[in-house]
């Protein structure tokens, strides 16, 4: 059996990511418009009807913004942890209390054959996660809105076959950029974003033979580019004896649109 992974959206203006094993398929954030979603799943040949469950990293809109609609559209159990279900935006309207469920970091959940380990991420929302979901061969892992790296982080990363990380932005760039200086605050901060030097730090610090597949996602549309981010985080793995393209394939997910689906 093999699990897949598809970037349908990763970015300050939405984010949306697809895990499946071939009798169970996940949603990671719905943080865009129900018709925009949809119309990513059609690219993968799917539907929400084909879709078990959407498990919700934070409250942010970028997160959250398609949650109520697909749940509500195609009867979708949602995940969240409590201190997210409290602080849910009111436009994401009212949910099933059937499909509502919570769950807790660090304590696994079984969804049908896969296995999720919600892990605790330190970034300014009520009780953020990232995510990662294993059958018991593979293990992918979705880490997005970090500002700074934990322990906590570092070891549910670690043993991904595929890990979606961010690689929020440029320090120089949100530095000199056109940001008003809260907001600079707020994204270098320690309960921010994650920067292309830190992203490439940790890859660098945790990489081994078990990684095939690096996605740099939550790229800053201002205070980044795709290009600069790669090549940044490239440069550090490449300081580490690790050959990209090589070693280990890394792509940079699309603000919009769906990067390819990835068996493992
Ligand atoms: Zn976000
Ligand atoms: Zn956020």
């Amino acid at each position: 059996m093999k699990l897949e992974f598809a970037s349908i959206a990763s970015g300050s203006s939405g984010n949306c990511i697809y895990v499946a094993s071939s009798h169970t398929r996940l949603l990671i954030d719905a943080g865009l418009s129900g018709k925009r979603i949809e119309a990513g799943l059609n690219e993968l040949s799917l539907t929400g009807y084909d879709i078990d469950a959407l498990l919700v990293t934070h409250e942010h809109n970028d997160h959250v913004d398609g949650v109520g609609i697909m749940s509500r559209r195609y009867d979708i159990p949602v995940y969240a942890t409590e201190g997210t279900w409290e602080n849910m935006p009111e436009k994401v309207g009212r949910i099933k209390p059937s499909n509502k469920n919570a769950l807790y970091s660090g304590e696994t959940l079984m969804i049908n054959d896969l296995m999720i380990q919600p892990f605790a991420i330190p970034h300014d929302a009520a009780q953020p996660v990232g995510y990662s979901i294993t059958d018991g061969s593979a293990k992918i892992t979705v880490a997005t809105d970090i500002g700074h790296i934990t322990d906590e982080v570092k070891e549910n990363i670690k043993d991904s076959n595929i890990l979606l990380i961010e690689s929020n932005h440029d320090v120089n760039m949100v530095k000199s950029g056109p940001y008003p200086y809260p907001l600079k605050q707020r994204v270098l901060s320690d309960f921010g974003h994650l920067s292309n030097d830190n992203c490439g730090k940790i890859l660098g610090d945790i990489i081994t033979d078990t990684l095939k597949y690096i996605f740099l996602g939550h790229l800053s549309n201002e205070n980044n580019t795709p290009m600069l981010a790669f090549e940044t985080v490239k440069g550090k793995l490449e300081a580490e004896g690790v050959v990209v393209g090589g070693d280990v394939n890394m792509y940079v997910a699309p603000r919009y649109g769906v990067k390819r689906i990835i068996r493992i």
